[in-house]
């Protein structure tokens, strides 16, 4: 059966057959702006509710639910058909909320520090269920900040469990309805790449400005090849390259992302190295703690060591920020997303 947010218009009108034709916009709107679960639809006939419901059940089901940071940053497990496993963390700031999803089950492109890398590729996650993670969280972020769920102030990142641009027509078809449908802004999403140049050459050529964000971690490529695989096949300078086209077209702001790790990749090389990339794709620099994984044995670098890395930048004249660490203690910090294996019990909540 399809999936809520897998159903495009031509389907739902289709499941409506026989409806006034205003109610596919109904029941549209109601899903996407509302994020609104079909049996609470109230503006539709009782029996027409229920019908829908079973007919586009949702693509999620909730596995487990952890929340850290005093109720700041939740994690989702969500189990999808077929039994595959994923996750989702919200995290609420002062100002907006931020929704890191999951674009794929696992991951091919095996960063040895990822532990989404460690354990593999899966598969490409469906439109609906890149929709769904985002949608469901917009109800809970609303929730926590008494707005009404409609309100366009969530961030989406595609930092989450897998590599974005190897799943981009589902991807982008997922972006096309979160902006248009579910009215979140272009520079409201993000999408973050290990660095896969065609994929970012594709995006590129899209409508719409989206940000994008470069997992970067190492600035010359014996190391890149090291730490970031697929740099063998697409190495920095190519990279650099493909970077400088998008900025140049799309007028976004790049960001390079950097885990900080003890001895490896934090020297001042490393320093003046990250910041001449950093001056030709003019990007901005986020600097984030490294965070444990169970198949990596180097450590991250000390905090005083992040701050003076983050000094040496800005003296080189580069843009860095150092990333707030979140949900550590709940497994849902940057690249520790890893699905457990182990079937667990469901745990019953509607969100
Ligand atoms: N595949 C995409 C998106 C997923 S990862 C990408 O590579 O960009 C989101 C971010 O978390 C990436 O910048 C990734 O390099 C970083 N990351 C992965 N493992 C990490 C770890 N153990 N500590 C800190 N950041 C990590």
């Amino acid at each position: 059966m399809t999936s809520r947010y897998d159903a495009d218009r031509d389907l739902l009108a289709e499941l409506l057959d026989g409806e006034p034709r205003y109610r596919v916009d109904q029941v549209w709107e109601g899903l996407y702006l509302r994020g609104a679960d079909p049996q609470d639809l109230t503006n539709l006939p009782k029996s027409l509710r229920s019908d829908l419901a079973e007919l586009l059940p949702p693509a999620l089901h909730l596995v487990t639910e952890s929340v850290s940071d005093g109720g700041r940053t939740v994690k989702w497990l969500w189990q999808l058909d077929d039994g595959a496993r994923i996750e989702t963390v919200l995290m609420h700031y002062p100002k907006r909320s931020t929704v890191c999803i999951s674009s794929q089950a696992g991951c091919a492109m095996a960063c040895g520090f990822c532990a989404t890398g460690q354990a593999g590729f899966e598969r490409h996650l469906t439109v609906g269920e890149i929709v769904e993670q985002v949608l469901r969280a917009r109800v809970r972020a609303a929730e926590h900040r008494g707005g009404n769920p409609s309100s366009r102030s969530i961030n989406v990142v595609f930092m989450g469990m897998g590599e974005p641009l190897a799943n981009l027509d589902r991807v982008w078809t997922a972006i096309e309805r979160l902006h248009g449908d579910a009215g979140i802004g272009a520079r409201h999403l993000t999408i973050s790449t290990v660095g896969l140049v065609p994929g970012i050459q594709q995006l590129i050529d899209k409508p719409l400005p989206v940000n994008l964000a470069v997992s970067l971690h190492a600035a010359n490529d014996k190391l890149r090849n090291e730490l970031v695989p697929i740099n063998k096949r697409w190495p920095i300078d190519e990279l650099i390259f493909a970077i400088q086209q998008h900025r140049e077209i799309k007028g976004r702001r790049v960001s390079f992302e950097w885990a900080m790790i003890n001895g490896v990749n934090d020297r001042p090389s490393d320093a003046r190295e990250l910041a001449d990339l950093a001056a030709r794709a003019r990007a901005h620099i986020n600097l984030i703690p490294l965070n444990p994984t169970p198949g990596w044995s180097p450590v991250g670098s000390p905090p005083a060591r992040i701050d003076s890395f983050a000094a040496e930048l800005g003296r080189l004249g580069a843009n860095a920020t150092i990333r707030a660490n979140r949900g550590t203690d709940i497994d849902a910090a940057c690249g520790q997303l890893r699905a457990s294996q182990q079937p667990r019990p469901v745990a019953i909540r509607s969100l």
